[in-house]
């Protein structure tokens, strides 16, 4: 059997140095808001490149915080719309709307799977507040050209970094100079998730917001802890939030081997490129390997013949995943939206089939799976 991702081979890993920090914050009696929490954050924030770090429950807890501290901050207001990609999961739209801002959904490219930054601009109006990019399957959603349009237009820039944790970026400056960047640090802010299945996982769920804007930052850390910055006194009505001492503690072990881990699912996703040939198989363009965190392997699948290839694969004990099978415009809970065409994003919910990835599979298993592709037809 090769599944899709074995969480359990992935926290053994590391499994004497989690199981130590599991217990050293059990035996020490704090449990919410302690030193595990200060030094993730620290050293998080560090690696990211952004000088704050905030942890919060979950992934679509900081997106929501995000929008939530520019509402309370002044810079957007509810009706105000955000730019996002139709081709996502359905969290970032969900923390959009949650916070009463309209989400405005711009299609993907069909080689790159990510926001085609060629819609964007007709998709500005005077009441635009955002454009929210997501880095989806660990695949760089940046382009100079979004930065160069929340310049023109004063738009802030959001980035879901849910499945890109260490995806580097060369982004052009100021004056033309090209930096290296980490996803994460290229906006106003990000909403990071540690969902366990995720390149940095905890053993449950967490989250963090990354920013250099410290009033963004103020106003998220008091939102996620019930809208309070003093005992018993509540500035907003805020939620509790919080990322707990064992998952901080948890996610400062991996986070150690975070870049490590990617290398090896570089590897995995390398050898899919350099081996799977097959007619009926179409990759994602290949990216620098600094610019692909490798989250996900998706590949799409012609001829009508996605389910057939899935099923294919699990009978002959390979797990795979689509992501996604319903896109978010499509989904019951956006009624409004159902009858919206957008052509580009429901093929890939039709064609799309992630392959096994991860920091535990073996070259072997690799290898196995290409072979059982190759001979698919
Ligand atoms: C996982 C994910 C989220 C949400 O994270 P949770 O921790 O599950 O709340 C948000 N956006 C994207 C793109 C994701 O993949």
């Amino acid at each position: 059997m090769i599944p899709f991702l074995s969480l359990k081979d992935v926290t053994a890993l590391h499994g004497a140095e989690i199981n130590e920090a599991v217990t050293r914050v059990v035996n020490g009696g704090w449990y919410l808001q302690g030193e595990e929490n200060k030094r993730f954050e620290a050293n998080y924030a560090n690696f990211i490149g952004a000088k704050h770090c905030i942890g919060c429950a979950n992934g679509l807890d900081a997106l929501i915080w995000i929008f939530r501290a520019y509402i309370e901050l002044g810079v957007m207001q509810p009706g105000d719309e955000v730019i996002v990609p139709a081709n996502t999961y359905i969290a970032t739209i969900l923390s959009i709307t949650e916070n009463g801002l309209k989400p405005v959904l711009v299609e993907p490219k069909l080689n790159t799977l990510e926001i085609d930054d060629d819609l964007i601009e007709a998709a500005i109006t005077p009441i635009t507040k955002a454009i929210c990019i997501v880095h989806l399957y660990g695949r760089n959603a940046y382009t100079d050209k979004i930065g160069d349009l929340c310049k023109k237009y004063g738009l802030k820039l959001i980035e879901d970094n849910a499945q890109a944790h260490g995806c580097l970026v060369k982004v052009r400056g100021e004056g033309l100079e090209v930096r290296e960047m980490m996803t994460g640090s290229i906006g106003d802010a990000a909403g990071h998730s540690f969902y366990p299945g995720k390149n940095l996982g905890a053993l449950g769920d967490g989250g963090a917001v990354t920013t250099s804007d410290d009033a963004l930052a103020e106003a998220v850390r008091t939102l996620a802890n019930y809208g309070s910055q003093k005992k018993y006194v509540f500035k907003y009505t805020g939620r509790n939030s919080r990322l707990d001492e064992i998952q901080a503690a948890v996610l400062d072990v991996k986070l150690k081997y975070l870049v490590e881990n990617n290398a090896h699912r570089k590897q995995v996703a390398n050898y899919y490129y350099d081996h799977i040939n097959n007619s009926l198989i179409t990759l994602p363009d290949r990216l620098p390997d600094e610019q692909n965190a490798y989250h996900l392997f998706p590949i799409l699948v012609g001829d009508g013949k996605r389910d057939a290839l899935h099923d294919y694969l699990e009978q002959n004990g390979v797990g795979t995943v689509i992501h996604y099978p319903i896109a978010p415009h499509k989904q019951e809970c956006y009624k409004e939206w159902n009858g919206m065409s957008l052509p580009i994003t429901e093929y890939i919910a039709d064609h799309e089939l992630s392959l096994p990835i991860g920091p535990s599979i073996t070259m072997d298993d690799v290898a196995i799976v290409v072979d059982l592709i190759n001979r698919f037809c």
